[in-house]
């Protein structure tokens, strides 16, 4: 996409941390971002191989991207995501945070270790990364946040039980509305998107030991009567960071096709 008809949703100058971009969701929106012209680190915990190919894919379409390893659960990882990241582009204009995980489990057999790995990564890690954001856009005046909650944080999605899934997304969408609320006087937006249903590495595992999953459930909770894909959560996301968003904060933008309407 070129500079001109990029209009409102141009992010050329822009710096942005994409966590969990090895692969999936946070894959599409690192890309969706660079495509708008935003410089895009591309966090990833393990997959060092991954991370790396999705950055070869931005440079080689004439993007800007650099990987950093940092597991968003720990504190000191986290603050050396973004300083690392200032040390290379000398800021950060956007975070989408976007590593998420789902420990699935009936609640009365749900380990103690299983809620806070759980709540660790999905909550822990939005606010760690947040925060060590939020100072350099604090110091800059300005920033756009963007956290994948999910409608897991809405609704208890069935079959699956995921109880501590659903309260750390829960969570997020809350921690969305508090730092929107704490920061805007510093110039900063804070928002949120709540996908259903998505194809991707994660869901597929699901599919592999449950295959009726998709048509029984899934795809008939929703109103399309489909699940969703990844390229369909992009124009979402860099609306929110753009200044398309400027007047949009607090917000959570459910993307679901309309699996919560009933
Ligand atoms: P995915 O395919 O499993 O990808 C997860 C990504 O998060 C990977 O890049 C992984 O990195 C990274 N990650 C995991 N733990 C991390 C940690 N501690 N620190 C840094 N990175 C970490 O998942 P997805 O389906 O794309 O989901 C992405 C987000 O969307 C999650 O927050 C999820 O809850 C949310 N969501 C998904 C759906 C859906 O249907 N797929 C629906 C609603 C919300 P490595 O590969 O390097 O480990």
């Amino acid at each position: 996409m070129t500079t001109e008809n990029r209009g409102l949703f141009d992010l050329a100058g822009r710096v942005a941390i994409v966590t969990g971009a090895s692969r999936g969701i946070g894959e599409a929106l690192a890309q969706g971002l660079a495509d708008h012209g935003a410089t895009v680190v591309v966090n990833y915990q393990s997959a060092a191989d991954r991370a790396a190919a999705v950055v070869d894919a931005i440079t080689a379409k004439g993007g800007r991207a650099m990987a950093i390893k940092a597991d968003v659960s720990d504190e000191a990882d986290a603050d050396r995501l973004v300083a690392e990241t200032v040390a290379a582009f000398g800021r950060v204009d956007i975070l989408i945070n976007n590593a998420g995980i789902v420990l699935p489990a009936p609640a009365e057999d749900c380990t103690l270790d299983a809620w806070r790995r759980t709540m660790a990564v999905n909550l822990d890690g939005v606010f760690l990364v947040s925060r060590a954001a939020g100072r350099q856009m604090i110091a800059q005046k300005s920033g756009s946040i963007i956290s994948v909650g999910s409608m897991s944080g809405r609704i208890v999605n069935w079959p699956f039980r995921h109880a501590a899934y659903n309260v750390s997304k829960a969570g997020v969408h809350m921690l969305t509305k508090a730092l929107a609320t704490e920061w805007a006087e510093h110039g900063i937006r804070v928002n949120a998107i709540a996908p259903g249903y998505i194809r991707t590495e994660l869901t597929d595992e699901v599919l592999r030991e449950h295959p009726d999953v998709v048509a029984n459930h899934w795809a008939k909770g929703a109103v399309q009567n489909r699940i969703g894909g990844v390229q369909e959560l992009v124009g979402a996301v860099v609306y929110l960071a753009s200044d398309a968003a400027s007047f949009t904060t607090g917000e959570i933008i459910t993307i679901d096709g309309g699996l919560t309407l009933r």
